[in-house]
């Protein structure tokens, strides 16, 4: 009899079980669908030996001290900022749009109060920002939005930004310095090995076993278990009761290259002339030398496997109504961007899992982080542990 029955190795899945397991001595078996655990964080060795990120680049970053410190029992970190150049008007140029990128582009030479006089000028004011496209014109203004966030937009969404919700656009900010990081988060840091050993370290437990190319539908009247945690789309877990959740997949085309680098920036976006949004070159991400490089390139796809949940109203009132069905089924608990239809990068998944631990303990998220269950033999009072080992067998009634 397994405590839990975990549908899905990624984040969600693997950080519930290490807690459940590790944290509560709980019995467990966690199945994935896919051949490999760690979900959409998995990388390996391709048959050059470089280091890649199957389902594309994975950049972890987080403010979060509890979710760093945690991930950081199961690896050593490599200091790594993540950095994106675009490839906008024939010129590759800073993203998110800074100071360097404003002169680069229209040939200037501003100084950051004169590039924010200059935003000012072209900005649309806005009183009510509620769209994508209304965050970025009234930061920067329609010519730089269609430059580089329009034409991104519609072709990873299928979808213009006026049709999606704020916090989409709203990810990459706009800035008047020179910084030309991604992230501004904290922590910004790589598994110094990769992430599925990071994954490995955290799944071994003798209380964790794991069934790969296993769908749960096939061994959940087989295999007898108390509560399941579910960190699949939510929409298939209830066979689409309320009609399909729109989720937005890709296409991911890996190249190894002849040559030791094949562009000057770990990712280049590309808004307007491709049928790709990016390219990833991955030794910028892992630092691994090698004498040849592998890259990734992204072409966004309305069918095939699910990635990315999409933020829009219609949307949002769909999974109201799933999540209806989810709080009501006392014994799954639903954990992930699939489960959960959130937007949400790895930290917060990190962070949710971990919450959702506590509920489960009845704890606080730090607390739980932290817990360790006492063995059976510490949470017994010593008197009956001595009265044990004197008398080789335990008698209930000197239970106390
Ligand atoms: P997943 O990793 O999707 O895991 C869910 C697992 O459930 C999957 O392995 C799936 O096979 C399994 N499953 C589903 N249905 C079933 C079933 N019926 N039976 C058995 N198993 C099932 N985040 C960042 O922080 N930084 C980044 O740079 C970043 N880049 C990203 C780039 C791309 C292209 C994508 C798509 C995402 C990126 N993310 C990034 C987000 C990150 O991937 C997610 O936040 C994280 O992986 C979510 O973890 P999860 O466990 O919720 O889901
Ligand atoms: N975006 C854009 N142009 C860019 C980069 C991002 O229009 O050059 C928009 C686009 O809608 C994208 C969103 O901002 O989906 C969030 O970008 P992010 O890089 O965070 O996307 P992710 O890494 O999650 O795919």
């Amino acid at each position: 009899m397994f405590d839990y029955l975990i549908v899905g190795a990624g984040f969600a899945g693997s950080v519930l079980a290490e807690r459940l397991a590790n944290g509560s001595d709980k019995k467990v078996l966690i199945c994935d669908k896919r051949p490999h655990i760690a979900g959409n964080a998995f990388d390996y060795y391709n048959d050059e030996g470089i280091l890649i990120h199957k389902y594309g680049p994975h950049i972890f970053h987080t403010n979060s001290k509890d979710v760093f410190d945690y991930l950081g029992k199961f690896t050593e970190w490599r200091e790594y900022q993540h950095r994106v150049l675009a490839n906008v008007d024939g010129m590759q140029v800073p993203m998110p749009i800074n100071l360097d990128t404003i002169n680069k582009l229209y040939g200037l030479n501003l100084t950051a109060f004169e590039v924010e006089d200059f935003f000012k000028k072209v900005a649309e004011p806005c009183e009510n920002i509620r769209t994508s496209e209304d965050v970025v014109v009234s930061k920067v203004g329609r010519e730089l939005y269609e430059k580089f966030f329009k034409n991104y937009t519609r072709k990873q969404w299928g979808l213009d930004p006026s049709e999606l919700d704020a916090s989409v656009t709203s990810r990459v900010p706009t800035r008047t310095n020179r910084d030309d990081r991604y992230f501004t988060d904290v922590y910004q840091a790589m598994p110094k090995h990769g992430y599925t050993r990071m994954f490995e370290k955290m799944l071994d437990h003798p209380n964790i076993k794991i069934m790969l190319n296993t769908d749960y539908r096939e061994i959940m009247h087989e295999i007898p278990y108390r509560d399941m945690i579910y960190t699949g789309p939510v929409d298939s877990f209830f066979n689409y009761e309320y009609g399909k959740l729109p989720y937005r997949s890709l296409e991911f085309r890996h190249e190894t290259h002849d040559t030791e680098q094949f562009q000057n920036a770990p990712v280049v976006n590309y808004p307007n002339d491709q049928p790709y949004t990016r390219i990833t070159e991955f030794k910028y991400l892992t630092g691994q030398e090698h004498k040849k490089t592998s890259i990734v390139y992204e072409y966004p796809q309305a069918e095939g496997d699910p990635y990315y949940p999409i933020p829009r109203r219609e949307n949002a009132e769909i999974y109201a109504k799933y999540k209806a069905l989810a709080d009501a089924r006392k014994d799954v608990h639903f954990v992930g961007r699939l489960a959960t239809y959130k937007y949400y990068n790895m930290d917060q998944i990190v962070a949710q899992a971990l919450t959702e631990y506590g509920k489960i303990v009845g704890m606080k998220r730090k607390e739980a982080t932290l817990y360790k269950a006492p063995t059976e033999k510490m949470t017994l009072p010593m008197r009956v542990l001595s009265k044990v080992n004197a008398n080789g067998k335990m008698a209930a009634t000197n239970a106390g």
